[in-house]
């Protein structure tokens, strides 16, 4: 006589953090059609926010950076809004405008930092 076997009758175990047996009003639709989500609605919104955060992080931390026409946010340690011609041509892939994340700058200043610890490796010679 337990209320917990009652899944067939229009209720769902929601497979996120809560775990709760809700009815399945409070699941979701998929876009697709294939019935109620996998996931309530305050795990699904929770999940999502987790997602966008992670993916903004990924990104350098802001999804848009609002530069003018002929300009780019370098993505460097300087963090300056330069013009194009500051910037070296990458080749295009997909999500990319055509040039390095990075200006001159920032990619010298790295390389320079690069020779440099390089240099206090192999020091025989
Ligand atoms: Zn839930
Ligand atoms: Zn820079």
């Amino acid at each position: 006589m337990s209320e917990w076997r009652r899944h067939d009758d229009g209720l769902k175990v929601c497979r996120g953090p809560c775990a709760d047996l809700l009815p399945c009003e409070a699941f979701p639709q998929r876009p697709d059609g294939r019935g109620p989500d996998s996931y309530c609605r305050p795990c699904r919104a929770l999940l999502n926010r987790d997602y966008h955060r992670k993916y903004a992080r990924q990104r350098g931390g802001r999804v848009h950076v609002e530069a003018p026409a002929g300009f780019k946010h370098c993505r460097g340690a300087c963090g300056q809004t330069r013009p194009v011609t500051d910037f070296s041509r990458a080749p295009s892939h997909r999500g990319s405008d055509g040039y390095w994340p990075r200006c001159f700058d920032c990619v010298n200043r790295q390389k320079r930092e690069y020779v440099i610890r390089r240099d206090h490796h192999g020091s025989s010679g």
